[in-house]
């Protein structure tokens, strides 16, 4: 079945303690948006909405990446205005096809829930995943008195929450300001009498509310992900020029590196340490020095895609460590410079990204100023 997503991340979040709103908090190595955005990518969503508000828009376009695979829109002051946005930029998609809403603070979700959700859309307009409640259900007066509440029958609905385009459309356009603001969308539905019904609900659809649920999403980040370490090693020739470009960083020096490209050996060693960890071949295999396009490019070209490799298996970059070897030129002034250009290049924090200078001491080609090489590591997470 034709399927689009809408994840609503315009929530104030304002139980989830201090710092950035949930949606752009990193949850092992990834914003939490981008947790549901790749997973539903991954499980065959033909188009992916992402609601933000307003003020996140340009966090969320980073994020986000391309819009072709995942288009930013902005929300409104309640989640039902937020949904009825994402829902206006899927106008064009057709009424039959079925659309899945889901709550970014929701970041476990994975391929066999949407398709749980999909079968049982098949005789429903609307399918909710849902966990029987299992404690024993409290209800305090105001003096403080407890009864106890019967929990037969009852559901602790969760998301992704799928849904009859149509039908999902319509029963917005019905629902009346008088009748209060829903908690979630199969509500509206119901209201507007169409039938919804249940699908396995799952632990792991657990929702980001409070500071300590980040504690334990952060365990089951790691239980959801392997991790990968890579490494790479490259060296380039010293020829006649008047500056290296290390790391994305042009350095002044009485000569050049030769190479095909721009002689980066510290993005190139980079690069191939990427592609180790995913066990992806290498930089020479995917960018030949015999294609002419390669000349004198900006070695951040190669990065990039290495990255785009990494991020098409769902996986992201932890940490890296970049050693450059050489006795000239003297690298330890450029060294934050690097870092940062790396940061910005991998889009890491800072105390994510290493680079570190050393000499052989005289010892050897780098030794005898041949030419420098340039090792590195990168620590990858991927899906379990
Ligand atoms: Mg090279």
């Amino acid at each position: 079945m034709e399927w689009s997503a809408v994840i609503v991340a315009a929530g104030a979040s304002s139980r989830a303690g201090a710092g950035p709103r949930k949606p752009w908090r990193r949850l092992g190595g990834r914003a939490v948006a981008r947790w549901s955005l790749d997973a539903l990518s991954a499980a065959g969503a033909g188009r992916v909405v992402l609601v933000v508000a307003p003020e996140d828009e340009a966090l969320a376009a980073e994020v986000a990446g391309s819009p072709e695979t995942c288009a930013v829109v902005i929300g409104g002051a309640t989640r039902a205005q937020s949904v009825r946005a994402g829902l206006a930029a899927l106008s064009d998609a057709p009424a039959a096809s079925a659309v899945l809403v889901h709550d970014a603070a929701r970041p476990f979700v994975a391929e066999r829930h949407v398709r749980a959700l999909l079968d049982a859309l098949e005789h429903a307009d609307g399918a909710v995943p849902a966990l029987p409640v299992s404690d024993t259900l409290k209800r305090a007066n105001a003096t403080g008195e407890t009864s106890t509440a019967a929990r037969e029958g009852l559901n602790r609905a969760q998301t992704p929450q799928a849904f009859r385009l149509g039908a999902l459309r319509d029963a917005y356009a019905a629902w009346e300001p008088g009748d209060g603001e829903p908690t979630d969308d199969a509500q509206v539905v119901e209201r507007a009498g169409g039938s919804v019904v249940l699908a396995p609900g799952d632990p792991m659809l657990m929702k980001l509310t409070y500071p300590e649920d980040f504690t334990m999403a952060e365990a089951l980040a790691r239980s959801a992900s392997v991790t990968r370490v890579g490494h790479g090693f490259d060296a380039h020739r010293f020829g006649p020029g008047d500056h290296v470009t290390l790391c994305g960083v042009r350095i002044p020096h009485g000569q050049a590196l030769i190479g095909h490209s721009d002689a980066d050996a510290g993005l190139h060693a980079l690069t191939d340490a990427l592609l180790g960890a995913i066990g992806d071949g290498d930089i020479g295999e995917h960018f030949p020095a015999s294609d002419s396009r390669w000349r004198d490019a900006d070695s951040a070209v190669f990065l990039a895609d290495a990255m785009a490799r990494v991020q098409a298996r769902g996986g992201a970059v932890v940490n890296v460590d970049v050693t450059l070897i050489c006795e000239q030129p003297r690298l330890s002034p450029y060294r934050q410079a690097m870092r940062e250009r790396l940061s910005a290049l991998l889009d890491l924090p800072l105390d994510a990204v290493s680079v570190k200078a050393t000499t052989t001491e005289q010892m050897g080609f780098t030794g005898r100023r041949e030419g420098l090489a340039a090792q590195a590591l990168a620590v990858v997470q991927l899906p379990a």
